[in-house]
């Protein structure tokens, strides 16, 4: 094994680690040491000063999930009268507000609804693009995909065929957790998709054309081994397809979830972070991810090998509903990177830059909360929803109750 100052040296040349070597890295090397390096890579990739961030909001448009992962505390069983499924007005709405505060995409995911068939998808995508033709659709992580050929009994290709066809314009790195199956055995997550599934969606999607991002949840029941495994099938598809444009990490949520636990300091999320904009030397991007960790850790992940804030958000309700809630509006993103010494630009998910500030050319009200999915007590269910065939026996009942009411 190489000595951590030779590896430094290698790195510094453009070098790349083995997985053993970053394991090395991971327990020797001094935490500055590896935001120099990490700093490093960011600044020959991104020579230019420039820190971006994107206006779009996370849309969950539906809670109800059978997949029931043990580290999520975002989801309700069918039945619970805590679920809901947006309605297409509801979604329209939101992209209007998206629109006035200078966005131009929705990151829409949710949980795997037994009673939302694929048509319903390819219906609110197909509305989306005809209200609004230039709005974007970052859509569908590969296990809502997987969730969907087992409700239609398409491959993923086909899937992803009629998705595209509808609408969608990228993929979502959500639902990776850890990239290896001892882990999602134990997270209740195999079931929903293996790690070799989560790379095929992925690898598939590349082949169609589709830019994807990659992510990581750690702190829970994997060993360090199994993070630099994930990181390490990650940059294999990468060298395959090139079509991830960024990976970003973030620490397990352990607020009112089934798993329960601690959850890893700041100090560790620079560390992984650090150590991942190493690892990951074919992927041009790495976000922070200051909605889990804070504004402060977000900023100072720019120092260690961020290039990128990440999203306004406009709206959260998956990591809120595990205890984590940050706010950080353009304006405040802004003066986060400007106040580390980059640049601020606005890009979109390819990663193209927008322009400058939008808060600068435009008035736009500051928000100083995140929105939710829905108003509390909300509990309306939209009427388009019969269109749709319905699987499970809970929403065939209610929808005989509706029927004998009318
Ligand atoms: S993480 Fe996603 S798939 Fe898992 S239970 Fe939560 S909503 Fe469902």
């Amino acid at each position: 094994m190489p000595t951590t100052t030779e590896l430094a040296d290698r790195i510094r040349a453009g070098g790349r680690v083995s997985a053993g070597e970053a394991l090395h890295l991971y327990h020797h090397a001094p935490l500055p040491l590896l935001g120099e390096l990490a700093d490093g890579i960011r600044a020959r990739k991104h020579p230019e000063g420039v820190v971006t961030y994107i206006i779009d909001r996370n849309v969950n448009y539906t809670n109800v999930c059978v997949a029931r992962c043990n580290f999520c505390a975002f989801y309700r069983p069918v039945g619970s009268s805590e679920g809901y499924v947006l309605g297409f007005e509801e979604v329209f709405s939101k992209i209007d507000e998206t629109i006035a505060l200078g966005g131009g995409q929705l990151l829409l995911q949710g949980g795997h609804n037994p009673d939302l068939p694929i048509e319903w998808y390819e219906d609110l995508f197909r509305g989306v693009k005809q209200r609004y033709p230039g709005f974007k659709l970052h859509a569908l992580s590969p296990p809502e995909v997987i969730h969907l050929t087992r409700m239609s009994k398409l491959s993923v290709t086909e899937v992803i065929d009629r998705l595209m066809a509808a609408g969608l314009d990228s993929i979502p790195g959500g639902g990776a957790e850890i990239l290896v199956d001892r882990v999602r055995k134990l997270l209740n997550c195999y079931g929903k998709a293996t790690a070799d599934e989560w790379l095929g969606v992925m690898r598939d999607a590349h082949l169609k054309g589709l830019r994807t991002t990659a992510t990581m949840m750690y702190g829970h029941v994997e060993t360090v081994e199994e993070r630099i495994e994930h990181m390490i099938r990650l940059r294999e598809v990468q060298e395959e397809t090139g079509g991830f444009t960024a990976f970003i990490t973030w620490s397990y949520q352990p607020e009112h979830t089934e798993l329960g636990g601690g959850e890893a300091t700041g100090m560790e999320y620079l560390r992984m972070l650090a150590l991942a904009r190493i690892v990951l030397d074919n992927f041009p991007s790495l976000q922070a991810s200051w909605v889990t960790q804070g504004g402060k850790v977000g900023q100072l992940s720019l120092a260690y090998g961020s290039n990128d804030m990440g999203s306004v958000m406009i709206e959260e309700n998956v990591v809120r509903a595990a205890g984590a809630e940050y706010c950080m509006d353009e304006v405040e993103i802004v003066r986060n990177i400007e106040n580390a010494g980059f640049v601020a630009k606005r890009r979109n998910m390819h990663y193209d830059i927008l322009g400058d500030p939008y808060f600068r050319m435009q008035d736009v009200p500051r928000q100083l909360a995140l929105a939710t999915a829905r108003a509390d007590g909300d509990t309306s269910r939209p009427a388009e929803l019969v269109n749709y065939a319905a699987r499970s026996t809970t929403e065939k009942k209610l929808r005989a109750t509706d029927q004998h009411g009318q």
